[in-house]
């Protein structure tokens, strides 16, 4: 880029790429500057273990995104981005051959929870009617708005948030389907599920499986990626890979910085021009439990005993409620676990085209300690074997990423925590730290736009688009935000 910009990000993440693109579309010049070889953090495709065969190394699964805002603005069909749905949401195996899966219909997922299906219905249904509202009041900053419309539906979400997720599961479910599968989403949020608030999240994910669905980007996540890396180019922006930004003092003279970093880096990047004050918060600030990830070739899809997981996006592997959340209570303290809770996802049953030989490709991550190097692949393939006899003999080849080597490979993941900073009650309210406006820090023209701000992680980009709307007019005076410029026809 010729001269100084009028922005820089630092990280090419969903949100750093958000952002750039928010303040692209009112006009300024933006230049990213990403550590990687590659655009994306959490959206890479890579072919890892042989070419031509491509595994996500992040994120797969896109409930967030088909709920975004900011990516329903930004296009995903007019930028060629197209998303691909599995018959099966999510699915649940069960010890003797059963399982509780969740379909985009409600009706056809209560249906498939027998007596407990009245209870999925009463739980969810007010959640799906109101999705609308609900989504846009946590994604959006919340700091902007309140809830004008749907007051109810929120605080009734509230409420039913707030207790954890053995509460809520054994007050509307007596069966252990039920039981389990409001447990195994609610388990992505990386807690011990005996914490207040962990019903929330399997209950946002729950609802969002019957809003927009839980689809995967056609060709792997790094399409989505580039297309915003192409929507920023073809607007005059750059993305500049392979430099770890490491002080600030790199961008004196351009107005405005926007970190889709964790509050960490900024701290130590911003040297001494940050408060003793703020700098203690952040210290506070928890990276919660690690991950440890296997991305497989297999020869046939995997095979499980419930033929409805084999046609599912993503498959919770854990058992019933009580042992999801005993594998969730270990690795929140410190310990490795014999039968971890296993997030696991099978993008090929929708996907061909990831793994053109006619192979397949699957993945899974369990939760481990922070900080954790401990392998963890014999107990992966235990609990997959568990409920898919037979298994290991698909395996044609796997490739492993433990907890230091998640932080290794991207410096958010402190400790491989992947959610930039765990997403407890008191760190969703205050995240990163206690301030009216956390994306704002104390350095003037400097903003937070990472996961580490709300509405936290996943994809949707609502971290950055929410950071870029502050500087815009903190920075620029810009207070009517403009929309996205739209995609060239
Ligand atoms: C294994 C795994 C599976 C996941 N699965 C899903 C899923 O299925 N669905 C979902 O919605 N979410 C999923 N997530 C979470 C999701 O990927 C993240 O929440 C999301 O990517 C956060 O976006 P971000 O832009 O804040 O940060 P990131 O995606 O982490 O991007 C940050 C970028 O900044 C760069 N960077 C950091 N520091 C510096 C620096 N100092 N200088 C230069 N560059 C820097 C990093 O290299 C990185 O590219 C998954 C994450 C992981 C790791």
């Amino acid at each position: 880029m010729n001269g100084k910009p009028d922005a820089v990000v630092v990280g090419a993440g969903p949100n750093g790429l958000a952002a750039a693109l928010r303040l692209a579309g009112a006009g300024l010049r933006v230049q990213v500057v990403e550590q990687a070889d590659r655009p994306g953090g959490g959206l890479r495709t890579e072919e890892l273990i042989r070419s031509g065969v491509r595994h996500d190394v992040c994120s797969t699964v896109h409930p967030m995104a088909a709920a975004s805002p900011f990516f329903e603005e930004f296009d995903l069909p007019g930028r060629g981005v197209r998303l691909v749905h599995p018959e099966i949401c999510y699915a649940h195996p069960l010890d003797g051959g059963r399982a509780a899966v969740s379909r985009h219909s409600l009706a056809a997922t209560a249906a498939g929870l027998g007596a407990d299906g009245p209870a999925y219905e009463r739980l969810f249904g007010p959640l799906v009617e109101h999705a609308d509202d609900v989504i846009d009041f946590f994604l959006t900053s919340r700091l902007r708005r309140l809830p004008t419309r749907s007051v109810g539906a929120v605080t009734r979400f509230g409420l039913e948030a707030l207790p954890n997720v053995r509460r809520l599961a054994r007050r509307y479910f007596d069966g252990e389907e039920g039981q389990a599968l409001v447990a195994g989403a609610a388990a992505h949020g990386m807690l011990d599920l005996s914490r207040p608030l962990t019903a929330g999240l399997g209950m946002v994910l729950g609802m969002l499986a019957h809003h927009g669905g839980w689809p995967l980007v056609e060709g792997g996540s790094q399409a989505l990626a580039d297309a915003m890396v192409t929507a920023l180019e073809q607007q005059g922006g750059e993305v500049v890979t392979g430099h770890l930004v490491t002080d600030l003092r790199e961008f004196e003279g351009v107005p405005a910085v926007l970190l889709d970093t964790s509050p960490r880096a900024f701290v130590a990047m911003a040297g001494d021009r940050v408060h003793e004050g703020y700098r203690r918060w952040v210290g506070r600030y928890r990276h919660g439990p690690g991950v440890f990830k296997i991305d497989w070739i297999l020869s046939e899809p995997v095979p499980w005993a419930h033929p409805e997981v084999r046609r599912a996006g993503t498959v919770h592997v854990a058992g019933t409620l009580a042992e999801t959340m005993a594998g969730e209570e270990g690795p929140a303290h410190g310990r490795v676990v014999e039968r971890p809770y296993v997030l696991a996802v099978q993008p090929t049953v929708v996907d061909p085209t990831r793994a053109p030989g006619g192979e397949h490709v699957f993945w899974a991550y369990v939760h481990v300690p922070h900080g954790c190097p401990v392998d963890m692949t014999e107990r992966i393939e235990a609990q997959v074997e568990r409920f898919a006899p037979g298994f290991r003999d698909t395996v044609v080849a796997r490739a492993t990423k433990d907890a230091t080597e998640m932080q290794r490979w991207n410096p958010n993941h402190i400790g491989g925590d992947i959610s930039n900073g765990e997403a407890s009650l008191r760190q969703m309210l205050a995240r990163p730290v206690p301030r009216w406006n956390t994306y704002r820090t104390p350095v003037r023209g400097v903003y937070l736009a990472s996961a580490a701000t709300p509405p936290g992680p996943a994809v949707h980009g609502m971290c950055g688009d929410n950071a870029a709307r502050v500087a815009l007019a903190d920075v620029f005076g810009v207070r009517e935000v403009p929309a996205l410029r739209p995609a060239p026809v």
